[in-house]
């Protein structure tokens, strides 16, 4: 039970019940009140003409002067007639000159205020009009009255309070019998229909935000898959729409946290393994000079000395690429754009590894059309990507082979292509090939030493460019690396 009305449910049905109980006596205390005044016009208006007909039978008795046994008589008389009516004789001053009461009822006022009276008395009058009680000060009541002459100077009236007493005590005793029942019948009639069909629309109404509250908690606990059903477009259905779309941002937010994580783990293990390999062959080296500098000659002095120098470059590349990369990754660095001739870099980069092209035996080959359009991107960065695309390119072909660099312009797009008739790369290693730290080649040689971090590095620095690089290779024929910039033209001035 107190679970009830701790509850959403319990809480609303008590207030709706609550109002409705006050609400329903509100209203019957206002019908009551308005029929309380549509009875006393109703009285009004019906004897709106008995103190002028009375008045007439009074004539007589107050032609010389008051004459109190004679108008105590008749008054009697009219009021045992009709025991609903009280009657008064005023003066000009509303002053009470005469009246019949009981003998232990005395009249308890003066005089009475006339200008209800002169009210009642004027021809557009409107009812009902409520004069003074003189039976209970404070109180007033319909009435009926009429202009009197009392002997030859005074201008009185007649004033008949409808409604008497003796009629008021006879009517209480039935009217509150009468309002504990409407009261009583009217709530019980409010409370059904209207409590049980608000009762049955707030259990359904609620029973959706309960339905919500249990994949809310089910959430909570970790079962990020659960979403609330929306079946309308009201309140509550876009509250379930907000909370299923917060819950995809949630859970996505989670999955990314969840592969950064993954990914700063394997980052750590992959540093320490390349920074550690080339460390302990440096070691080694060292130590093997140190042991046996006596005895070693001095071409096996060179040649440890070069194999030293290999390690600490490769160790430099390492660092360098790692630090590039959490700078691009960090935003700290923004590409400065700026347009240039795309051909120029091209033959530049390809001036600048044609010796080690020579080395290895490959033949670096460039075809570019005339009347290519500038492009804006950043110079240092663009150079960057190229020469990583065009180091791997000499790096994984065998030697004989080609590798060929074109550009096309589609649109307001300069395409540019590093082509190599190397081993190719298979489906499976394609997807993860511009992930950070993958190799397909894992072991090491001189030539295919490489850190995995060049193709990531150009993969964020087109990124940074809003633009794309992408793979297509075949395995034994080759691959083509492209990378997408876009065109500048200069304004007409
Ligand atoms: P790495 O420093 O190892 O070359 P990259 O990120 O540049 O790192 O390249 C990732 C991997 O992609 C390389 O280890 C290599 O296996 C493969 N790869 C890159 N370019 C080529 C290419 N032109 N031909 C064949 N394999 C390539």
């Amino acid at each position: 039970m107190k679970r009830f009305f701790t509850s959403f449910y319990g809480k609303l049905s008590a207030v709706f019940l609550i109002l409705l109980l006050v609400m329903g006596t509100v209203q019957i205390l206002l019908t009551i009140a308005s029929w309380q005044t549509h009875y006393d016009e109703a009285d009004q208006k019906l004897n709106a003409r008995l103190a002028e007909d009375i008045a007439k039978d009074f004539t007589p008795l107050l032609k010389d002067s008051l004459n109190i046994d004679g108008i105590h008589h008749a008054i009697h008389y009219m009021m045992v007639m009709n025991p609903k009516i009280e009657i008064y004789i005023l003066d000009e001053q509303g002053g009470i000159m005469a009246f019949f009461a009981e003998p232990q009822k005395k009249v308890k006022i003066q005089s009475i205020d006339l200008e209800p009276v002169k009210a009642f008395l004027e021809p557009d009058r409107k009812f009902p009009i409520l004069g003074d009680n003189p039976r209970n000060p404070g109180s007033h009541k319909p009435f009926s009255a009429a202009h009197l002459k009392i002997g030859k100077e005074v201008n009185g009236y007649l004033y008949i309070i409808i409604g008497s007493e003796l009629y008021d005590a006879a009517l209480n005793t039935t009217r509150e019998e009468y309002v504990a029942q409407t009261i009583v019948k009217g709530l019980l009639i409010t409370l059904l229909f209207t409590g049980i069909i608000g009762l049955i629309l707030f259990a359904f109404l609620t029973r959706r935000l309960r339905k919500m509250s249990i994949v809310v908690h089910e959430f909570e606990r970790g079962n990020h898959d659960v979403r609330i059903p929306v079946k309308t477009d009201d309140e509550v259905g876009q509250l379930g729409k907000s909370f299923n779309n917060m819950a995809d941002t949630i859970a996505a937010n989670i999955e990314e946290l969840k592969n950064t994580d993954k990914l700063r783990r394997e980052l750590i293990a992959n540093v320490s393994h390349d920074l550690r390999s080339p460390l302990a062959s440096i070691r080694g080296y060292l130590e093997t000079i140190q042991i046996k500098d006596a005895v070693l000659s001095a071409e096996e002095r060179q040649k440890y000395l070069n194999i030293l120098l290999d390690s600490t470059h490769g160790l430099e590349r390492l660092v360098t690429q790692l630090f590039e990369l959490s700078k691009l990754d960090a935003k700290q660095i923004e590409p400065e754009l700026e347009p240039f001739l795309i051909q120029e870099m091209v033959y530049e980069v390809v001036a600048k590894f044609q010796p080690k092209a020579e080395k290895f035996g490959i033949n670096l080959d460039v075809e570019i059309k005339d009347g290519l359009p500038q492009v804006m991107a950043d110079i240092g960065m663009i150079e960057r990507v190229l020469s990583n695309l065009l180091e791997n390119a000499i790096r994984y072909t065998p030697r004989g082979g080609t590798v060929n660099i074109t550009t096309e312009t589609t649109g307001e797009i300069v395409r540019v292509r590093v082509m190599d008739t190397g081993p190719g790369i298979k489906d499976d290693d394609l997807k993860y090939i511009f992930d950070r730290f993958y190799r397909v080649e894992k072991s090491r040689s001189e030539k295919t030493g490489g850190t995995g971090l060049g193709l990531a590095i150009a993969k964020k620095i087109m990124e940074v460019h809003q633009s794309t690089i992408s793979v297509a290779s075949e395995v034994d024929r080759g691959s083509i690396f492209s990378f997408n910039l876009k065109t500048w033209h200069p304004r007409a001035i």
